[in-house]
């Protein structure tokens, strides 16, 4: 029997790079991608009711409620039993739990490490796709991708980024530790450009 795909999930802080990596290693593995912050801002634009259930969250720069978060999460893992990255989940310690019960350890946790005076200065350069999500740091108007408009994103403000930061300390990091206690985690230095870092992570990987 050939062996099960393996799936992967990216943690790290605000500005990390986790959905520039995440990204750049489903497509290299043709894993399905689920950003789960990318899903939340389009289901906002919309106005589903799971995004009118996120809203007030995400504009006061909290994190969604544990409930709300995996049960997007647990719908999206029915269609993609097999051979995934989840981008930006689990968050907290209930979250990664509720994983380990929907995927056992079929999955790795590639957690990206970077300082937090380098992540103030990326994130007031960051810019994503208004249409595809891809995120870029050039000044350049366009997507590089799909041509489309690049924007600031809402919450890329320094107040904001603060509080994304602070909730991440208080809530993910313990849900990183949770998961190294399992045998899942691979941690990464994230502080090199887009290239290295992919490289890094492909050479930790093999
Ligand atoms: P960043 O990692 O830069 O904060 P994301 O695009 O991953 O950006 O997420 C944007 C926002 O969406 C988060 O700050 C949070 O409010 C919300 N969010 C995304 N994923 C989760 C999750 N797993 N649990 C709770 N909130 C989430």
């Amino acid at each position: 029997m050939p062996a099960p795909v393996r799936s992967f999930v990216m943690l790290g802080p605000p500005a990390s790079g986790k959905g520039t990596q995440g990204r750049l290693l489903a497509e290299a593995r043709g894993l399905a991608y689920l950003s789960t912050g990318a899903r939340l801002r389009r289901e906002i634009e919309q106005k589903s009711p799971l995004g009118q259930e996120a809203q007030a969250y995400l504009d006061r720069s909290q994190y969604v409620p544990d409930e709300l978060a995996v049960r997007l999460v647990s719908d999206w893992l029915r269609k993609h039993a097999e051979g995934w990255l989840l981008d930006g989940f689990p968050r907290s310690i209930p979250q990664a739990e509720a994983l380990v019960v929907l995927a056992g350890d079929s999955f790795s946790a590639i957690h990206l490490e970077v300082d937090s005076v380098d992540l103030r200065t990326r994130v007031v350069k960051r810019r994503e796709c208004s249409t595809c999500g891809m995120v870029a740091t050039e000044a350049s108007e366009q997507c590089p991708k799909c041509g489309s408009l690049l924007r600031t994103r809402a919450d890329d403000s320094i107040e904001a980024f603060e509080k994304r930061l602070s909730a991440y300390e208080q809530l993910t990091i313990p849900a990183v530790s949770f998961l190294e206690k399992k045998g899942l985690l691979i941690s990464v230095d994230g502080s090199g450009s887009r290239d290295e870092v992919a490289q890094t992570i492909r050479e930790r990987l093999s």
